[in-house]
């Protein structure tokens, strides 16, 4: 079985770099039921393609099972379709671009850019409609030609097999993640894998955009086989992200909050503060302000990188400070980590010479806590007097609300937001700021882009501008 993934991102050999395979080489990877080649048949600056070559071993399959004795157990379809098989070559050959971590070219990591995943044979008994009935509400362009079952004797008909395609510009890792996820369901055998934690797997690579997929009853149960408790118990998690995320994604209190609410609220706060240190890193900023740090998690994983010499971690809550102290074990700290890191007690309202001299300041969820008025103090504050050569600045995108079901039209993902922006509303505002800054903004989104039930493209939960200073 075959994948290919092309790239026309420039430098398109930058699709080395991100799969951590080098473009020069053939490379084979063993696996418990066979063999993983990987290979690129093109590769120039304009257009790459890295080829993930699947080879199954059917015997191999049969060991350790006494009961394999018929000739369709030896011989079947499982080394030419694309099936679960694929999804543990993905997860074991291709695993950190999968994770969305890349030390060389984290910035490409965390960015969209042009993808199209090429499967030369999918096996899909719900036909066309159900290869686009996944794919397309994740917003790929999706192509699929049905194959015959000898193309000399075109009156045997077809086979169920596709050739599929699948275009998005999009992450590298939330691609393979909607293969790893989706390849077992529309292949409607049996899995290869036979763990207990398949619920768990399918929540981890869900995360973000599962819930809220119109198929995601479907794919639950085709994922888990048709268990029907595992697939009740999949649904019925996914069903509370889906309904209780609004709080979840903004709730700094977690007390009343139960176990799946926790769990995913620290995994969007995660996604950000991931996507905010990569691009600290690839802008080789080595002095940081949190600007309304909070509770201090985004400081504790600067602290955890060398690369930061000076961490500064600014709020007007005194409460937050004071967890954010303990949080980081301020007291306990040896003494070169400690003199690293500073928090200030201190209002973005205000102009502030202790934030004045450093590489970068960030944002973090922290502009629609301001009212308008004041929004425009703190721009000055921040871009006029600060001044850092970077910010970044994140802030809810108030197109995705309509994903999630307990919202009502209109209303605020917390209490204490004074606005939430839409996309294009966002973006005017950066461009102000630029015009009268003299910044450039680049624009990027953390969680995963989503398509409506009315099918609406509304982006992705998070917004994030990268503001570099013009000199
Ligand atoms: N950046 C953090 C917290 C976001 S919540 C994170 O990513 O988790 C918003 C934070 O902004 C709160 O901690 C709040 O106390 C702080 N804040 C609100 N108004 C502020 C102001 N005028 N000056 C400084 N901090 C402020």
């Amino acid at each position: 079985m075959l994948l290919e993934i092309t790239t026309t991102h420039e430098p398109a050999e930058d699709l080395g770099y991100l799969l951590h395979k080098h473009p020069g080489r053939v490379q084979t990877f063993p696996l418990a039921f066979g063999r993983a080649h990987v290979y690129y048949p093109e590769c120039t600056a304009s257009r790459c393609t890295a080829a993930l070559l699947v080879d199954v071993d059917p015997i191999s399959l049969m060991r350790g099972d006494r009961n394999a004795r018929t000739l369709d157990q030896y011989v079947n379809d499982r080394p030419y379709v694309a099936s679960s098989m694929l999804s543990v070559a993905i997860a074991q050959v291709f695993g950190t671009a999968l994770g969305g971590t890349c030390k060389t070219r984290p910035e490409i990591a965390a960015r969209d850019i042009p993808l199209i995943a090429r499967l030369s044979v999918v096996p899909c008994g719900g036909g066309e409609s159900l290869i686009r009935r996944l794919f397309e509400p994740l917003g790929y362009r999706v192509a699929a030609t049905p194959i015959p079952l000898d193309s000399t004797f075109p009156q045997w008909g077809e086979s169920g097999l596709f050739a599929v395609s699948l275009e998005s510009t999009t992450r590298l890792s939330t691609l393979l993640t909607h293969l790893y996820v989706l390849v077992p369901v529309l292949d409607n055998e049996k899995h290869y894998w036979v763990g207990d934690d398949e619920v768990r797997k399918l929540l981890d690579h869900g995360e973000g955009w599962l819930a809220s997929h119109p198929e995601r009853d479907l794919i639950a149960t085709r994922y888990l086989k048709y268990r029907r408790s595992l697939a009740n118990e999949a649904i019925r998690r996914l069903r509370e992200q889906d309904g209780e995320s609004s709080e979840a994604l903004d709730a700094e209190t977690a007390e009343d909050a139960s176990e799946a609410r926790v769990e995913r609220v620290r995994n969007l706060h995660e996604e950000r503060h991931a996507t905010i240190v990569s691009l600290l890193e690839a802008n080789e900023a080595t002095s940081v302000v949190d600007l309304g740090c909070g509770e201090g998690r985004l400081l504790r994983e600067l602290l955890k990188r060398r690369q930061f010499s000076r961490i500064v971690g600014l709020d007007v809550s005194h409460r937050a400070l004071a967890i954010a102290e303990d949080r980081l074990g301020l007291d306990r700290l040896p003494p070169t980590a400690r003199a690293r890191i500073e928090l200030l007690h201190g209002s973005l309202l205000y102009r502030d010479r202790r934030i004045e001299d450093l590489d970068a300041a960030v944002l973090c969820e922290v502009i629609e806590h301001l009212d308008a008025e004041r929004l425009a103090t703190m721009e000055r504050v921040v871009f006029e007097f600060s001044r850092p050569r970077l910010v970044l600045v994140s802030t809810p995108n108030r197109e995705y609300n309509v994903m999630w079901e307990s919202l009502s039209a209109g209303e605020f993902r917390h209490a204490d937001h004074r606005f939430e922006w839409t996309r294009e509303e966002f973006r005017a505002w950066a461009d102000r700021i630029c015009r009268t800054h003299a910044y450039t903004c680049e624009f990027t989104h953390i969680g995963l882009p989503a398509v409506s039930p009315e099918g609406h493209d509304v982006g992705a939960p998070t917004q994030l501008g990268v503001f570099r200073r013009d000199q």
